[in-house]
């Protein structure tokens, strides 16, 4: 059986799902193919973090649209999917890591983004749990975190009620254009057709340029994840570190959510899962900066799989070999934040030809050889 629609989406995760539910809302006859549930792969299983501060520059803008959706997305979607607005806590351990946070300053001030200077003294004072390695810090007040449990089945929701058609368990198995219209073949067999394509399958969208001959080096990335027992509630602000080599948030039931470091994968199967010895190092830093959590008990562990791009900024526009096919993927290990918006920008393309978002860092000519 052979379904058209205006618009085809591979992948649903928390950008797929945005773009079936702004590209629907405009109209446009949507049908998303995802391998198993919305969100069941890196969007669903991430750490949370709705941060902005610390991006790459040309990341900025598209975080800034997506920061102004996560702020009404209860009226976009019908809940906020926990999103609250705790800020991002930056912290320096060294004079050279102060440095860096004071020069990101100025890029944060070119994209309008508020961000401030915690220094030496006043760190300890406002943060008095703090380890005495932490120098400084810097603080992004509109930064916060949400639960990605909740995230791409609320703007899938959504964008089955504006019309979008979004089927669960099925695997897009083969790629097809004639020239005007793409077909894609599903493990059941089914046919789908559309003049448009957006690939959007994360890792897996490598696959996907791949077979419109538009080889990408993007790599399965396993960030390692952990959660405490719940604790007395007492860190407000979501945290990470200059490097990146650990992060951590309380939620208010008190458990500590913290990653660090990489688990290993198998993204044929797929498969990824934790490796002891790293959610031990992660824990340690854990401690080093708030030494109050030493002793808490590690309840679960956890990874995902997401697309990481040599560059560490994700594959955003037009193909460059097939006309009306659409890229966004390999986000790093940072599009959770990005997704709301990353779908908004996707049906600017689609619908009006064009964004105001600047996409000129993020094309796949950039690999091209
Ligand atoms: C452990 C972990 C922690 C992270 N922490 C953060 C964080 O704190 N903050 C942040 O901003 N980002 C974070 N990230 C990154 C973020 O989760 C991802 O960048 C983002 O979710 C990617 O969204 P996506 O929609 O592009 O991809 P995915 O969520 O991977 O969605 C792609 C979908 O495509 C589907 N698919 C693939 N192949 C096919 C096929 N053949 N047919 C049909 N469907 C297919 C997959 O099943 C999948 O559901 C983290 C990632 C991980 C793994």
């Amino acid at each position: 059986m052979t379904t058209t629609c205006d618009v085809l989406i591979q992948g649903g995760g928390g950008a797929g799902c945005s773009a079936a539910l702004h590209l629907a809302q405009r109209g446009l006859r949507v049908i998303l193919l995802e391998r198993g549930l919305v969100g069941g792969q890196a969007s669903g299983v991430n750490y949370g973090g709705v941060r902005q501060q610390g991006r790459h520059p040309a990341e900025l803008p598209i975080a800034r649209r997506s920061r102004e959706i996560w702020g009404r997305l209860k009226d976009l979607v019908g809940t906020e999917a926990e999103f609250t607005v705790t800020g991002h806590l930056k912290l320096a351990r060294s004079d050279a890591e102060e440095a860096d946070l004071i020069a990101y300053l100025d890029v944060a001030k070119q994209y309008d983004l508020p961000l401030r200077m915690v220094g030496r003294n006043a760190i300890h004072r406002e943060y008095p749990w703090l380890g005495p390695k932490v120098v400084a810090g810097s603080f992004a007040p509109e930064d916060g975190a949400a639960n990605p449990r909740l995230l791409a089945p609320a703007l899938a929701h959504a964008a089955r009620t504006a019309g979008a058609d979004i089927r669960e368990h099925a695997e897009v198995v083969a790629h097809a254009h004639d020239g005007a219209r793409f077909t894609l073949r599903t493990k059941a067999g089914d046919d789908f057709t559309a003049p448009v394509l957006l690939n959007m399958a994360g890792f897996w969208g490598g696959a996907v340029a791949e077979a419109f001959g538009e080889s990408v080096p993007v790599a399965p990335l396993s960030p390692n994840m952990a959660v405490t027992e719940p604790l007395p509630y007492f860190i407000e602000p979501n945290l990470g570190v200059v490097g990146g080599n650990v992060y951590l948030r309380q939620i208010p039931r008190g458990n500590v959510i913290l990653g660090g470091g990489h688990g290993e994968n198998d993204a044929a199967i797929p498969w990824s899962r934790p490796l002891p010895e790293v959610t031990i190092e992660a824990t340690q830093r854990a401690v080093e900066l708030v030494p109050a959590l030493a002793g808490a008990q590690i309840i679960r562990s956890w990874s995902g799989i997401d697309g990481k791009m040599p560059d560490a900024i994700p594959v955003i526009g037009r193909s460059r070999t097939t006309p009306g096919l659409f890229h966004a993927f390999g986000f790093s290990g940072h599009g959770f934040q990005l997704g709301p918006g990353i779908g908004a920008i996707m049906a600017e393309l689609v619908a009006d030809g064009r964004t105001d978002i600047p996409l000129e860092a993020f094309r796949i000519e950039r690999f091209a050889t």
